[in-house]
Parts: C-alpha cells; structure tokens; sequence
C-alpha cells in the first residue's frame, strides 16, 4: 500500500511539473536575417559521430568561408556530450555543457548513445526538451519515384517526456504519454505553415486515436482546429498502423507530402521512410523550436559500424543534409542550395566494396 501511495504521489508531482511546463512556453522566434552574429554550436558525439561530423564541418567551413573570417558566423566546438562524460557525471546532459549549448543559436550534432535502461535519459530527450525543440521535421525525398515527403513529429511530448520518469510497482510497471494542447497547437501550426510555405496541398495527420483516445484524440482534434487557418490545404487522418503499411504501398504513396504525428509514432515512421530512400544513413533532420534548433542525422552512433572497425563506411549523407537544413534555417539560402544540388548530384554509394565517407564528403566538396 505503501508503495501504491509513493506511486500517487509520483504521479501527482509529473503532472504538476507538466503544467507548469505548459504556463512557460515562449513562443518569441528569432530572426536570423538579421542577426549580426549566428553561432552555430558543433557537437561530435558518439561513436560514428567524429566521423560524419568532420566531413560537416569542412563542408560549412568551404560554405561560410567568408561569414566566418568576417564574424557574422561562429563555428564554436562543444566539447563533453560523449557517453562517457555523461556516464561517468550521471547526467545525460553535463550542466556546463547544457550552458555552452545555450549560448548557441543553432547546433549541428552528432549521434549521441543512450545506456538502454537503467536510469540514465537520452541526451537528445533532455536537449529537445531544455532547448524545447518541439519540431523534429524530417524530409524523406526520391524524385525517380515521385516521393517527396516532410514529416513533422512532435518532439517534447507524447511518451518521450516522462520516458525516464514511469512508476514501478511490484510486479507491474507504468510509464506515461503526456499531449496537450499547446504542445499539439504549435507542432500542427508548424507543419501547415510549412505546407503553405512550400506549395503543399495535404497534411496527412497520424495517430492511433482508436486506442489512444485521450492524448491521439486531442492530437487529433487540435490539428483539425489548426487546419481550419488553412483553408486550400487538404487535410485527412491515418492511424499509424496503416500509415506504415502506406509507406511501402506503391498504389498511393506519392500521393502523401506533409505527415503530422505524435513524438514515438513519429520517431518510428521516419526511420521507414529513411529506409526507403536509401537507409538511416542518407536522412537528416531538423529539431526546431522558436528560440534554439538543432541538426542532426535521424541515426544512432552506429556502435556495431565500429566494433566492426568499419567507421570510415559511415554515411555522411545524413549530416550533410543536416548542414543544408541548418543553412536554410539561419537564411543562407544560396549556401544551401550550393549544398543541396552538390548531394544530388553525388551519386557515390557509400558501402564496403564501394566509396568511403570521405570519398562521398570530397565529392560533395568538389562540387560545392
Ligand atoms: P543506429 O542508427 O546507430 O544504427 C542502425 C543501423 O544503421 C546500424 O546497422 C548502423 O550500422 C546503421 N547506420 C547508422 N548510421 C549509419 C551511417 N551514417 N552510415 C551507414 N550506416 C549507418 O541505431 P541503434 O544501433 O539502434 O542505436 C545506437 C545508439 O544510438 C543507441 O545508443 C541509441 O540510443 C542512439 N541513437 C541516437 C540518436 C541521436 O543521437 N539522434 C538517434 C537514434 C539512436
């Protein structure tokens, strides 16, 4: 009984601590058309991430050349956020890196590993909620096949916020999913305004609001409440089951271009959606919230790529697009495209038998 209580207890302590969260949402965006000085924060990681993240690095260097000579851009290395520092510290973020990372605007990130259990959050968790990054948008594109997809997953709520944070009781153990209005109103608003933004003409809104009535229900219909704003944009509803199953359904695939989901579902479809355009390795992600955002891979640190001794086959693909979101973020639109068409028009094959990283990062370079 005693423990029951403690449970309750528990229980009361997150849901008073979420409230709270949702009293202090900003929502004051920057300009970065017209910021003087644009800091841009790199942080390696784990694993592959020195690896992919050096060919980045040389890559905004070549890009920026003349804004960073100049000062308009800093490119300021953040040490500290490798598994372990943040093992040996007990702190998926250190404090003192937390406070490096926020005297940033953007971040460019490597992959960072998270100790499967035990209590230990994952740095990325703990990032997107301290920065509150709440939009992951993750861009899946194959022109040959007509698919050109932007995914807009949730990033500060849904099972993901109090993933460290569930209740064990003896024989039984709970874990909590967390959606609410404003979290749902900001992440929907971002996804429409992108599709007005960009010519799109359907937000494809998933969940599993079947079963999970009350979160994916007001997920639900939040995002239709939003969509009314929108009124040239069509808008339908999936659950996420089918909406897996869509993905490789040649019949109707093409015909998906904005997708809006909870944070887990989300996580889970794009790593589908990555898979068809070439593997986690060619996909790059943007976590973007109104004060700070951070780019990254939608990839792990690969431990196995390493163990194998097969670090320099890692794919910098995924970063690089990373570097173009990044680009496009803090308005250096023509770097992001000199980017953007030197990664299409690279058509090496990063694999054992194959190209290199670093022969696939040369590449790209050459072309810049
Ligand atoms: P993973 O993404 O690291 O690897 C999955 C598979 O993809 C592996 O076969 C790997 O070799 C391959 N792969 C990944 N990146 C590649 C690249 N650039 N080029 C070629 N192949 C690549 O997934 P995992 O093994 O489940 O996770 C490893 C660690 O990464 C875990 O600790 C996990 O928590 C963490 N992780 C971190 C992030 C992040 O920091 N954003 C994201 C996902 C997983």
């Amino acid at each position: 009984m005693n423990e029951l209580n403690q449970a309750c207890e528990a229980f009361r302590a997150l849901l008073e601590e979420q409230l709270a969260r949702i009293e202090h949402m900003d929502s004051t965006k920057v300009d970065f058309s017209s910021k003087p000085v644009v800091t841009i924060g790199i942080i390696d990681g784990d694993g592959i991430g020195s690896i992919i993240m050096a060919h980045a690095v040389k890559v905004l260097e070549t890009l920026l050349a003349d804004e960073i000579a100049g000062g308009s851009i800093v490119l300021k290395r953040i040490e500290g956020l490798t598994i372990e520092n943040r093992m040996a510290l007990g702190q998926s973020v250190p404090a003192d890196v937390l406070a490096e990372i926020k005297t940033c605007d953007v971040l460019l990130k490597g992959p960072t590993t998270t100790p499967m259990g035990g209590k230990m959050e994952s740095a990325n968790v703990t990032l997107r909620r301290e920065l509150d990054l709440y939009a992951n948008c993750r861009p899946v594109s194959i022109p040959e096949k007509n698919i050109d997809w932007m995914f807009f997953r949730e990033n500060t709520e849904g099972e993901y916020v109090l993933g460290s944070r569930g209740v064990e009781l003896p024989g039984m153990a709970v874990d909590f999913k967390v959606t609410t209005d404003a979290g749902t109103r900001r992440i929907a608003r971002a996804a429409f305004e992108y599709a007005r933004n960009n010519g799109k003409t359907r937000v494809s809104i998933v969940t599993k609001a079947n079963i999970m009535k009350k979160t994916d229900g007001k997920f639900t219909a939040i995002a239709h409440e939003v969509a009314r704003d929108y009124p040239g944009i069509e808008v339908d509803d999936w659950y996420i089951d089918i909406m897996t199953a869509n993905l490789v359904n040649e019949a109707i695939r093409d015909q998906f271009q904005v997708v809006l989901l909870p944070n887990l579902y989300g996580d889970i479809i794009t790593d589908e959606a990555a898979q068809i355009q070439g593997g986690v390795g060619t996909a790059g992600s943007a976590n973007i919230g109104d004060r700070f955002a951070m780019f990254e891979a939608i990839h792990g640190s690969a431990p196995r790529l390493i163990e194998q001794g097969l670090g320099d086959y890692a794919n910098p693909a995924s970063i690089l697009k990373a570097t173009a979101m990044l680009l496009r973020h803090i308005c250096r639109t023509d770097a992001a495209q000199r980017l953007e068409q030197a990664l299409d028009g690279c058509k090496l094959t990063v694999d054992v038998g194959a190209s290199t990283g670093a022969e696939f990062a040369e590449a790209v370079l050459q072309a810049l």
